[in-house]
């Protein structure tokens, strides 16, 4: 049987074995090299569909892309079942399909829905790598649901962070957030919104709003600042003006500014464009990132197919040197 993704057949790497072989060194490794890629324009995404199916309140679509570095092609498909709930199941489903940029031929089939969790914490932890100060000790969590303790466990890796204080619309899902603490003997401190700001050095916010959770004027300067919860129009974290008042660095600029949280800026007239970096141009050394302690730095994760194709690529690679992929001639 053949070990590498090129060979024979099509890999089938499952859901168990994505949990079992794609770790957050491996999600880190894979986004931050993609990253740097987009920025050189050696990789780019193609334009996403999203359409709402007209049954069971499914919203469905595709991102897709092409990493010439990597040589890495392929689609995530997937999307929204809210009623999945009820079933057992994940809301957010997904599967990547991975083609062979020389021939179009298939050559693997990956579980989607744990590496959208893991990819999605490793693009806030390269954020919080590249942007935070090192001296950063206080770690704030906005949002406490499924994604939250993934994006916690990557960030608290990056820097020797000394508390976690977090504040969610909805208290009760904060002892997820408290378990991880505890497991990992960090101190962790529910807070409202300005007792947050007032303390962390660096913020996630990983919700499902659609308005501002964060004003301005309760963030410190020197801290970092990453938005993970909006990836689609309408849905809003943060004040406009923090924007305005930031450094902006983001995954993808044409997302950034549509469906990220500079949509919002944008619209208003605070921010253009020209405001905001990729932040594989930090990761390439072409922007020098965080120019001082004061500086506030925000990084708008938007999310994007390349980030599901390069952890999805680990994946088959690492489960088809390990001998975990089903293969199948197709
Ligand atoms: P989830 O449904 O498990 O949790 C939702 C979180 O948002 C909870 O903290 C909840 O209390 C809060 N919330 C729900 N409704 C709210 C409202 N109206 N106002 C304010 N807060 C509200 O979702 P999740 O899987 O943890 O994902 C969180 C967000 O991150 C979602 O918006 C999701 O689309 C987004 N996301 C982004 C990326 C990316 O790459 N940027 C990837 C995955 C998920």
């Amino acid at each position: 049987m053949s070990t590498s993704v090129n060979g024979a057949g099509v890999a089938i790497v499952s859901e168990a074995v994505c949990e079992q072989i794609v770790g957050r060194p491996e999600a880190f490794k894979a986004v931050e090299s993609v990253f740097g890629a987009m920025a050189r324009g050696d990789a780019y995404n193609f334009p996403v569909v999203r359409e709402a199916i007209g049954h069971a309140d499914a919203l469905y679509g595709f991102k897709s892309g092409f990493d010439r570095a990597g040589m890495v092609l392929g689609v995530k498909s997937g999307g929204y079942w809210p009623g999945n709930v009820q079933k057992d199941l994940t809301n957010h489903q997904s599967t990547v399909i991975l083609f062979d940029p020389d021939t179009g031929r298939l050559k693997a089939l990956v579980g989607g829905n744990y590496l959208t969790a893991v990819r999605t914490a490793a693009a806030s932890a390269v954020s919080i790598a590249y942007l935070a100060r090192k001296d950063a000790k206080v770690l704030g969590m906005v949002g406490a649901g499924h994604q939250s303790t993934f994006q916690l466990r990557a960030a608290l890796e990056q820097r020797a962070f000394e508390k976690v204080v977090a504040w969610n619309p909805h208290p009760e899902y904060l002892s997820r957030l408290a378990a991880v603490c505890d497991e990992l003997r960090v101190p962790f401190e529910a807070v409202d919104q300005q007792q947050l700001g007032a303390q962390a050095d660096v913020i996630i916010t990983i919700t499902s709003a659609f308005e501002p959770l964060m004003m301005k004027e309760w963030i410190k300067p020197g801290t970092h600042i990453a938005c993970m919860g909006t990836d689609t129009k309408g849905k809003q974290e943060v004040d406009p003006e923090l924007l305005a008042a930031a450094t902006l660095f983001t995954d993808e600029v044409a997302q950034s500014i549509s469906i990220g949280e500079a949509q919002h800026a944008v619209a208003s007239g605070l921010i253009s464009e020209s405001d905001i970096t990729p932040i594989g141009e930090v990761i390439n050394g072409t922007h020098p990132g965080r120019r001082d302690d004061q500086e506030i730095t925000l990084f708008d994760g938007t999310g994007v197919g390349l980030q599901d194709l390069a952890v999805a690529s680990a994946a088959a690679n690492l489960a088809l040197e390990q001998g975990l992929a089903l293969r199948i001639a197709l």
